[in-house]
């Protein structure tokens, strides 16, 4: 059962091989086995579940089944989910029960998944550990000394551990990336603006989207079949004709352009981790695929840009945490000034306060010109780059992290190393464009991903480039062992 697609699963639901109840259960299960070892859930509501998988069993009965009708899905704790508890991984957020949906939440209530419950995050989607959360690290299936990435941690674990087939995660730098790439899963950040972040706690809202955290491409299509698409709600949702993200998946790549840029093989990435991304490019040429060399000038700029803009608006998101309508309050205060104060002071953790406190500096008037107006003009020439570089290829490829998942604790005191982790990433948010990370071997038995960047709503396309490579490999389908 673990092991099974999610279109196994929906055709084994189908020909009454078991019903959503049993699936449930059986996932269920597998998280009292082993949720305690890797702390990927903040939030398991069993009988919530099962009345859920009760109902798509009634939906099936009725002939009226979709791909993830009565499938169990994980969500990550940043989606508003009406009934329960919605912590974007804080203390802020710990007494907070959604009072609504998400958007893509309605979508998978709309089709009938079952939510499996919440799973772990970096505090507000900071991170790249999951060592910020409030209910504390997530541990990596394959390796629990080491970090399962971030901040989707939670989902990339959940799915990788096998205690769910598929989740939902958010990436907003590399947080659906990243952890793909530590913890051997595929995943995809789409267009922003593909997704609705309607319900979706925001963190800087020019970059956050949504996206699948599932073990193949194919996976990643069925669900953003049900994910994607116009909502009025999200007022940077894009308007276009919705596509179905699994026809085409297995098309010939013959004659594909791949370009690969020199800047992501320089120092900093593991010379290890390049030898799996390079054997990867030789299994594309066996394909039949083009590679060309091009060049991303301004990628080294990313990191300084993001940490610019992100706490910029991540300054201003946060502001409404001021313990007035909702989430935590301090115990005691005289006045109302000191119980905004205190209230963040306590509630927030430390990556969040630093946060706060980087983007209302880049925002003041004296330093706004110099920091945040310059971080924009380079955001441009970041996209830029994009542009021309697509204009010799149909795809980029690179690796999707500089290593593979590190100790615990490693990088946890210093953020400057941290923030490399998302050197390969970021620049796709800044542009707004799709990437995907996908296994493509291990390193001391440890997962490596490899990256695939396309132009605008390409998602159907970079889903067929990787599924052809999952169709003629098979890195995808290992587990870790005390998981199998
Ligand atoms: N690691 C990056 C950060 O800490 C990206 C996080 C994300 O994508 N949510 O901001």
């Amino acid at each position: 059962m673990i092991n099974l697609s999610l279109k196994e699963l929906s055709e084994g639901l189908k020909q009454k091989k078991f019903s959503s109840v049993e699936l449930t259960q059986f996932f269920l299960n597998r998280l009292d086995l082993h949720n305690s070892s890797i702390n990927a859930f903040i939030t398991i509501d069993k009988d919530k579940s099962l009345a859920m998988a009760k109902h798509s069993d009634e939906i099936i009965k009725e002939g009226n089944q979709d791909y993830l009708t009565g499938i169990p899905i994980a969500q990550k704790d940043i989606f508003c989910a009406e009934g329960w508890k919605t912590s974007c991984g804080s203390k802020m957020l710990d007494n907070f029960i959604a009072p609504y949906d998400s958007t893509v939440i309605s979508k998978f209530n709309a089709v009938g998944a079952v939510n499996l419950g919440k799973t772990n995050m970096d505090e507000f989607a900071m991170g790249s550990s999951n060592e910020t959360s409030f209910y504390g690290n997530v541990k990596n299936p394959w390796d629990i000394k080491t970090v399962p990435g971030g901040s989707s941690g939670g989902s990339a674990a959940a799915v990788a551990g096998r205690l769910v087939p598929a989740a939902t995660a958010t990436d907003t730098g590399g947080s659906i990336r990243q952890p793909a790439s530590l913890c051997g899963l595929t995943g995809l950040k789409p267009t922003y603006g593909l997704v609705s972040r309607y319900g979706m706690i925001a963190f800087a809202s020019s970059l956050d989207q949504a996206g699948p955290m599932c073990h193949t491409a194919e996976d990643c299509a069925a669900m953003m079949n049900v994910m994607s698409g116009h909502d009025p709600k999200d007022s940077t949702s894009i308007q276009r004709a919705k596509e179905n993200y699994l026809t085409g998946i297995s098309d010939p790549i013959k004659g594909l352009k791949i370009g690969v840029p020199k800047e992501f093989f320089s120092e900093g990435l593991d010379p290890e981790v390049e030898k799996i991304i390079e054997r990867g490019i030789n299994e594309y040429k066996k394909l039949g695929a083009e590679i060309v060399e091009i060049s991303l000038p301004n990628n080294h700029l990313s990191i300084p840009v993001y940490y610019v803009i992100a706490p910029a608006e991540a300054s201003s998101n946060l502001s409404r945490y001021d313990g007035v309508r909702y989430g935590y309050r301090t115990k005691e205060y005289d006045d109302l000034m000191e119980m905004y104060c205190k209230t963040r002071e306590e509630g927030f953790g430390e990556e969040v306060k630093r946060r706060i406190m980087i983007g209302t500096y880049v925002l003041s008037a004296g330093y706004y010109d110099a920091y945040y107006l310059k971080a924009q003009k380079i955001r441009r020439l970041i996209s830029e780059d994009f542009k021309k570089a697509f204009e010799n290829c149909d795809v980029i490829l690179g690796p999707s992290a500089p290593s593979v998942a590190f100790p615990i604790g490693e990088k946890k005191e210093d953020p400057l190393k941290m923030y490399m982790q998302d050197v390969y990433t970021i620049s796709t948010n800044l542009a707004g464009l799709p990437g995907l990370s996908m296994p493509a071997g291990l390193m001391n038995e440890l997962p490596v991903g490899i990256q695939l960047i396309g132009n605008y709503f390409s998602e159907a396309k970079l889903l067929n480039i990787a599924n052809i490579f999952q169709m003629n490999t098979d890195w995808h389908n290992l587990s870790p062992e005390e998981f199998k």
